[in-house]
């Protein structure tokens, strides 16, 4: 019991108690009735006209009757919208918001070496979709009348949550046009990975390294700030390609790491998930947290994003990769 009187659970004993059903101490037995998947999931909290990428944690008063009054107890409840949500401990009059699942943020992606020139250059032949498939993969698909006339058999990708891209590049080396030009794998720029440190298990007290044991680049592509609060895993956007091979290795429900294509990325780097500051200042805000108020970084982490993740997202705990170190080096 740390001095806030939060009892802090080390991840691995926190993990260990969520595998085992037992709910997490600081959370009390609030979190029993909610299964994975359920609670907040979905939107119901959209406004319109905007292409929000993020639920709210919203509660219910009268259906989860303990989880308000546990987070009133804390000061933690605010009101929106005739709506009452978790505030962010950071920013107190914002709701703590969490991407969306990735089938709800999902985005459909260029194939391998595809330039600004690509719908003029391709013909249609498929020969990079039939390429893929021989492979195995199944990464690409072509594109059906519902993508209108200027898109109608092209190739994307469109799901890599579960087909990734696995930059073996014969789709290129097919491309009769170079509509799909030979790059080398590194070079490949489909998309950017963004990880929503609130959602991530790594930016919320657990060392987790699932998406960048998964990543091709591993340490080249991926950076870590390392304290109690977690290993505080990011992405650098200029190394990414954008294969989506870390999007399924995430152990959160619906994935922490979404692909996102470039100008989707910039969006929402420029302000991030609508709080007026940028990706970059909200990561720092967090560290800074971290290092300046730690009852403050406890709620954050401890409390309110672990009882999400945990209680309503969902976290399949066998997923968590702990280390970075292959077998052979450990021994
Ligand atoms: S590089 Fe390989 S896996 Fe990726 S889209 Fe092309 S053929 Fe499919
Ligand atoms: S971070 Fe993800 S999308 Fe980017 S190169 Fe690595 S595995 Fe691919
Ligand atoms: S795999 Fe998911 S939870 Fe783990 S560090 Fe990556 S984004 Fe975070």
């Amino acid at each position: 019991m740390d001095k806030s009187g939060v009892t802090r659970l080390s991840r691995r004993e926190f993990l260990k108690a969520v595998g085992a059903g037992v709910v997490a101490a600081s959370i009390g037995s609030v979190a029993s009735s909610f299964a994975a998947g359920e609670g907040t999931r979905g939107a119901g909290n959209e406004r319109s006209g905007e292409n929000v990428y993020y639920v709210e944690f919203e509660i219910d008063a009268e259906r989860d009757r303990e989880r308000y009054e546990y987070y009133k107890s804390l000061g933690l409840l605010i009101e929106r919208d005739g709506k009452i949500c978790v505030a962010n401990p950071l920013l107190p009059d914002r709701c703590m918001t969490y991407v969306k699942p990735y089938e709800e943020d999902r985005f459909e992606l260029l194939p391998p070496g595809a330039d600004e020139d690509f719908y003029a250059k391709c013909v249609r032949c498929g020969l990079c979709y039939y390429a893929c498939l021989y492979e195995g993969y199944y990464a690409i698909r072509l594109v059906g009348v519902e993508g209108g006339l200027e898109r109608v058999g092209t190739p994307i990708v469109p799901d890599v949550m579960h087909y990734p891209c696995t930059l073996c590049m014969k789709c290129t080396i097919v491309c009769p046009t170079g509509a799909l030009r030979e790059v080398k794998p590194k070079e490949v720029r489909m998309g950017v990975a963004m990880i929503d440190p609130d959602l991530c298990w790594a930016w919320n007290s657990g060392e987790c390294y699932s998406c960048a044991k998964a990543c091709p680049f591993g340490t080249e592509v991926f950076e870590f700030t390392f304290n109690e609060w977690g290993v505080h895993t990011r992405v650098r956007p200029e190394k990414c390609t954008g294969c989506g091979q870390c999007v399924s290795a995430c152990p959160v429900n619906g994935s922490a790491i979404h692909v996102l294509p470039r100008e989707e990325y910039e969006r929402r780097a420029k302000n991030f998930k609508n709080t007026g500051m940028s990706y970059e200042e909200y990561l720092e805000l967090i560290l800074r947290t971290e290092r300046e108020n730690p009852e403050k970084a406890t709620f954050r982490a401890m409390i309110v994003n672990s009882d999400y993740i945990i209680n309503i997202r969902g976290i399949v705990s066998e997923k968590v990769v702990e280390t970075l170190e292959t077998e052979n080096e450990e021994s």
